[in-house]
């Protein structure tokens, strides 16, 4: 249910409306727009006919239900759009934001070089994993918390932000430790504990779409994390897997604008691993752009060639930054600044 406070009620009448959602087991979540508060009360369904009652309280303009199952991601609990803030940056607002850099970090060199062509670009995010999610045990599994170093290390050296994956809950404290945005990878969208654990922590999540999942499970898997008071949430498509095999997955360019009219949380784009080809890239980060996307985040290797994991998806240094050229009018036709 969403109580919405009149226009003019005085903190004190919410402050009580709270109180009562609290009294009758229900967890209150506020938001004060512009114009009034509204106030979503959470919990199980089957006290809303208690929860209409509070119509009756001073300075209550109404009571609706939420009725899609995403309560606090969708648009029925905040028509505004969300913006993520973290120091001056701004996701989700009016400039495209670009986050960058290779899918592993694999050595102090290779990151810091990744980092020196991230900041030339103009992009504001280094990425790069620590801990790597990868098909077979034998296959580089990330250098761990000496990765997360170097990473703070090129975030020093560039005063880029940093976005790393965090695989397991275990690593929770070291991963928050390091990172400025914390990366939950595909195959770990519906890692139901996993994502519970994030709702304490004071970093922004970013979740990345599982590769067999639907819009609206997304939108679930990030109700995990606004519901226990982390609103700091960003949401990933990174392509799906269909029946098309000339392509690692289907880069779902649908999902872009669909998310925006369901959820008002900002959407990032991943074409690397959308297409799995770096001649692919390009074309899919401009439709990505051109579809409403907030953000883009792009894989790209001082080597490619000798990447230890998704070089062929990753982009060189130079076409990289060709790139981001080619980008500039998508982002001006999208009404935004970069
Ligand atoms: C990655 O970003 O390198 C990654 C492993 O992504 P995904 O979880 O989308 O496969
Ligand atoms: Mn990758």
């Amino acid at each position: 249910m969403v109580i919405v406070m009149s226009a003019e009620a005085e903190q004190g009448y919410i402050d009580a409306v709270i109180a009562r959602i609290e009294e009758l087991g229900y967890t209150p979540h506020p938001i004060q727009g512009t114009e009034r508060t509204v106030i979503a009360a959470i919990g199980d369904e089957r006290g809303k006919y208690e929860l209409q009652q509070l119509e009756s309280m001073h300075a209550v303009d109404k009571v609706v239900p939420i009725l899609e199952p995403y309560k606090l991601s969708g648009r029925e609990y905040r028509s505004e759009r969300s913006v993520i803030r973290i120091g001056n940056l701004e996701i989700g607002g009016d400039r495209l934001i670009l986050m960058a850099g290779p899918c592993s970090v694999e050595s102090r060199e290779q990151i810091l070089e990744a980092a020196e062509t991230v900041k030339e670009s103009g992009a504001q995010i280094l990425r790069g994993g620590a801990f790597k999610p990868r098909t077979s045990p034998y296959s580089f599994q990330g250098l761990g918390e000496e990765g997360l170093e170097y990473l703070a290390e090129a975030r020093d050296k560039t005063g880029l932000l940093i976005i790393t994956e965090l695989l397991d809950s275990y690593d929770l404290q070291l991963v928050e430790k390091y990172t400025d945005i914390i990366q939950i990878g595909a195959r770990n969208m519906q890692n139901y504990g996993l994502l519970s654990r994030l709702r304490k922590t004071k970093k922004p999540v970013m979740i990345k779409r599982g590769m067999m999942s639907k819009v609206d499970e997304l939108l679930l898997s990030a109700e995990y994390v606004l519901s226990g008071g982390n609103y700091n949430v960003l949401l990933c498509e990174r392509g799906i897997r269909t029946f098309e095999t000339a392509t690692r997955n289907t880069f779902d360019l649908n999902a872009i604008p669909v998310i925006k009219k369901m959820s008002h949380l900002p959407i990032v784009a991943d074409p690397s691993h959308g297409t799995g080809d770096s001649e692919f890239v390009p074309p899919m980060a401009k439709a990505a752009v051109a579809a409403g996307a907030d953000a883009l985040m792009i894989e790209m290797h001082p080597n490619p060639d000798k990447a230890l994991s998704d070089g062929a998806q990753s982009l060189s240094p130079d076409t990289f930054l060709q790139l981001v050229d080619e980008l500039q009018p998508f982002i001006e036709a999208s009404g935004r600044g970069f």
